[in-house]
């Protein structure tokens, strides 16, 4: 450290410094010891964190060296990350309040753009992928896909069942996205696979008859009751729009609101939501039915294997008759997907945790809706849930 001052212009603390001996004439991409070029474009800044409410810059020279390997490039200095205006003990904070406060509590406190925290937390991420592994000792994993930018893009995202961490994402939904995952994986960690769960989407069973048959492949029951639930969203929709068409209007506004309550499992009803069924039941049977077949489809997932075949089997029955069209639809895919179903539940793999980190992906998306490409939300997601997100500076 050079020297401190107060700058009236730029209303900041400056610290002027310089790299210790050892350290300087660096190449800036490979740290290798160089000779130097020149003096680049002299001295300059970088912003770091604030002082209280004041900001603070770091402002020293910044010379350019001759690497053998990557030609004449700026020197690295210690403090910061190659190409970066800001100080690493700024990116990483802004990394760390990326995934714990609110989009706009963080632009408006570290005074950046969205889009800046977007670079930001991508140099973070990749920074910190090279550091470690994730691919290393996987032997259940779930492949999932989510949806963003309003369900014109997706996301190829792999979970590890054992830590609950999102090992790996990228862009796309398809076979030539999950063959890049296994393409990183390499033939032997993928001959340790012992179980993947997956939606039953034939892209992602594709793939892995090729890369890692020997898996056991099981389906996410959430999917399957998601399934269900969409299902019985279509017969309530259309028993709604009968009624409204009939004009009972009051019946329509009932439906409409039974919603939540036909939605939500048994056990988290209020005691309004409660009643609301209990009318349903009363009065609109064919709605009602569906609700059944919906939680019967969910216990299936809850009972012990002995007890959940059987359960499976009548369900099957009884969704083939139920007169309703969205669930003997469903009726006839489940039918499709029986032998896989059969095998999750004979392996009873609990996918508690590829299902909080899908809805916690979800709500990521939402907030990443302001990036301009899949690359920030990438970041975003490998931060808050693949155990990427840095300590606070000064913090172990
Ligand atoms: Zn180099």
């Amino acid at each position: 450290m050079e020297g401190v001052e107060v700058d009236e212009r730029l209303g900041a603390v400056v610290g002027r410094v310089r790299p210790r001996r050892d350290q300087r004439r660096r190449c800036g991409v490979c740290g290798r010891r160089c000779s130097l070029y020149d003096r680049g474009d002299g001295r300059r800044l970088w912003r770091a964190c604030d002082l209280g409410a004041t900001m603070a810059f770091v402002e020293a020279e910044a010379p350019r060296v001759n690497c053998p390997k990557h030609g004449v490039v700026v020197a690295r200095v210690p403090w910061a990350r190659h190409g970066s205006r800001f100080t690493k003990d700024f990116e990483d904070q802004c990394a760390w309040l990326a995934v714990h406060v609110s989009k706009t509590a963080l632009a408006e406190l570290l005074r950046i753009t969205w889009r800046t925290v977007g670079r930001i937390i991508g140099c973070v991420v990749e920074e910190r992928s090279a550091e470690v592994d994730h691919l290393e000792g996987l032997r259940k994993i779930g492949i999932d896909e989510v949806s963003f930018r309003r369900g014109q893009r997706y996301l190829t995202v792999v979970v590890d069942h054992e830590t609950a961490r999102v090992v790996w994402v990228q862009e796309g939904r398809d076979e030539a996205t999950l063959e890049g995952f296994f393409d990183q994986l390499g033939p032997a960690r993928a001959a340790a696979l012992r179980f993947v769960t997956a939606d039953g989407a034939a892209w992602i069973k594709n793939v892995l008859a090729r890369r890692c048959p020997q898996a056991i492949v099981c389906l996410d029951p959430f999917h399957v009751v998601s399934w269900a639930t969409g299902a019985l969203d279509q017969v309530r929709r259309e028993v709604w729009n009968e009624a409204r068409r009939g004009g009972q209007t009051a019946l329509a506004r009932e439906l409409k609101g039974a919603r939540w309550a036909l939605w939500k499992n048994p056990g988290d009803l209020t005691r309004r939501q409660n009643a609301k069924l209990a009318d349903i039941a009363r009065t609109n049977k064919p709605l009602y039915r569906a609700y059944l077949l919906k939680e019967q489809l969910r216990e299936v997932f809850r009972r012990p294997f002995r007890a959940a075949v059987p359960l499976l089997e009548r369900w099957l029955g009884w969704a083939r008759r139920c007169r309703l069209v969205p669930f003997v639809r469903l009726a006839r895919s489940i039918r499709d997907h029986r032998s896989t179903i059969i095998t999750t539940l004979q392996y009873g793999l609990s996918n508690a945790r590829v299902e909080s980190v899908n809805t916690r992906i979800r709500l990521l998306t939402r907030i990443a809706f302001g990036f301009h490409s899949a690359t920030p939300l990438i970041a975003l997601v490998m931060l808050a849930l693949g155990g990427l997100c840095p300590p606070l500076p000064g913090r172990p």
